[in-house]
């Protein structure tokens, strides 16, 4: 079952509660069409891929390709706890946040306020809280990669958009930040509803033998759309070797 039409906020964080973040998702006709798919495709944001690149592998330690929900920056809102003195809040456990009790209102009023996520996830300077950056090929203002430091939970691989990753070769008028949300990290009440089913497997090309193999013959995945990289298709002879 894909997103619903109507607006909805589907929330998330690391297992530690230190990052939690808000997406907020409009009605239908106002999320925005996917910048580097083309309109043809009637692709919308939020969407979900996996990802078969080494970045995602190395920084996850997935064998599998990595699954994540695409988020443009109006859409997410971050709440970050500080290393030192707002250390002692205990708020957004994953068994907290799990449990038949849990009340996110009650819970968020006791945290950091929720800030733009392009103000939190771009890499400008050493983080103050727990978020921290991995530092493998880049982690900067235009692209990096998050975790926390307190769990050790992947929370996002972030990039700024130029106009040659967009299909028209223009970037949006009113964004620039794409958030890709590591799937397993959206608070389970949203993944029981089968909101997050993959659209696409991208970078295929560089998955393992094995990744390749199960995401070509598993039952959910073989008829996801499979692109070498972001946007050749991956040739219906090289899915047929790979399920003989
Ligand atoms: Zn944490
Ligand atoms: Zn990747």
């Amino acid at each position: 079952m894909p997103l619903p039409n109507h607006a909805t906020t589907v929330t998330g964080g690391c297992s530690c509660g230190a990052i939690r973040y808000r997406i907020a998702i409009p009605e239908l006709e106002d999320r925005p069409f996917h910048p580097m798919a083309p309109p043809a495709a009637g692709s919308r944001l939020p969407d979900t891929m996996t990802c078969h690149c080494n970045d995602c592998r190395r920084s996850t330690g997935s064998f599998l390709a990595v699954g994540v929900v695409e988020v443009p920056a109006p859409m997410l809102s971050v709440s970050t706890i500080a290393q030192d003195s707002e250390s002692t809040i205990v708020s957004g456990r994953f068994l907290d946040v799990m449990a038949s009790h849990y009340d996110a209102a009650e819970a968020d009023a006791e945290r950091p306020p929720y800030i733009p996520a392009a103000d939190v996830f771009r890499a400008t300077a050493e983080s103050r809280s727990w978020l921290r950056f991995y530092h493998t090929t880049k982690a900067g203002e235009d692209w990096s990669r998050s975790f926390c430091g307190r769990c050790g939970s992947h929370v996002c691989f972030h990039f700024k958009l130029v106009p040659e990753y967009c299909h028209s070769g223009k970037v949006p008028d009113n964004w620039q930040d794409v958030f890709h949300l590591y799937l397993g990290g959206i608070d389970r009440e949203f993944l029981d509803k089968g909101w997050f089913a993959p659209s696409t497997e991208a970078m295929f090309k560089y998955g393992t033998p094995f990744s390749r193999c199960v995401s070509a013959t598993a039952d959910c995945l073989k008829h996801v759309t499979k692109l070498k990289e972001f946007d050749e298709q991956v040739t219906k002879e090289e899915l047929a070797g790979l399920r003989s």
